[in-house]
This record gives structure tokens, sequence and C-alpha cells, in this order.
């Protein structure tokens, strides 16, 4: 995007891409731009475009980003729980086994679309990877009127 462009983006208010609200809408599998079509077409597959506005969310590039940062957040819910209960009752190992490894599974499938959709709307709001050739080339056919499609 040249100069004159982010100029005349931020006039129209094209660049006004807020990272928390974009996350939030993510972390609710909702699309990052309207917050009201569908992330996800299946559980982790993250849709081509937002069935409400159209914005192009094939883009992404996630990666392993919502693995580590789940695995990071579950360990640091878990452990502490797991050595809080071991130093008051000292239950059982089994007794430990059987409680926090289905615990640590559950956890981990319900953290992992919240985190890939937060992920994903966190690049979607900073223009990574291809979110930025979409957004320019949006621009483009917005401020020329045509509906040319051109790279940048
Ligand atoms: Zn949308």
């Amino acid at each position: 995007m040249r100069s004159d462009d982010i100029h005349t983006a931020q006039r129209s208010g094209d660049l006004d891409r807020p990272v928390t609200k974009s996350m939030c809408y993510g972390a609710r599998g909702k699309c990052p731009s309207c917050g009201k079509g569908r992330l996800f077409y299946r559980y982790l597959k993250i849709a081509e475009q937002c069935d409400s506005c159209g914005e192009e969310l094939h883009h992404h590039r996630a990666d392993d980003a919502p693995p580590y940062f789940t695995i990071f957040i579950v360990g640091h819910v878990i452990i502490p729980l797991a050595l809080a209960v071991e130093r008051i009752w000292r239950p059982d190992m089994m007794l430990h086994m059987l409680v926090w490894i289905p615990l640590a599974l559950a956890l981990t499938l319900l953290l992992l679309p919240v985190v890939k959709g937060s992920v994903v709307g966190l690049q979607w709001s900073l223009r990574m990877h291809g979110f930025e050739y979409a957004a320019s080339r949006r621009f483009k056919q917005n401020s020329t009127g045509s509906s040319n499609i051109e790279p940048v």
C-alpha cells in the first residue's frame, strides 16, 4: 500500500481494525471483520470467506500458534490445581489420573477453537500474511470503483 493510499484509507476508515475487538470476534467463532458470519466451517477449519460480509478468511497462517498457546494455558491451569490437590488431600495417583487427564483433554478441546479464532482475528487486524493483500485489493476496488483485481 502506497503512502497516499494509506492516508486515503485512514480518512475512509479502512485502516480501522481494532485488535481487541477482532480477537474477541474470532474467539467467539465469528468473522473478525463483521462479527456476524461464521469463522469456522468445521471444528478447527477456517471458512474460505465470511458468509455474512464476504471477507476473505483463508489468508490466515495460524499454524502452530493455537496449539502452543492452548498447551500453555491448560498447563498453567491444570498443574497448579493438581499440585494443590496433592498437597492438601494427597489422593491416590490413580485418582489424579482419572481427574486431571480428562480435564486437561476437555479444556484443550474447548480452548483450541477459541485460541485459534483469536489468532486469526489478530492476524486479520494486523493485516498479516494475505490479509494485507486482500485489504489493499478491496481498497483499490472501492477507490477506483472498478471490479478489476490487480496485485499490489
Ligand atoms: Zn464477516
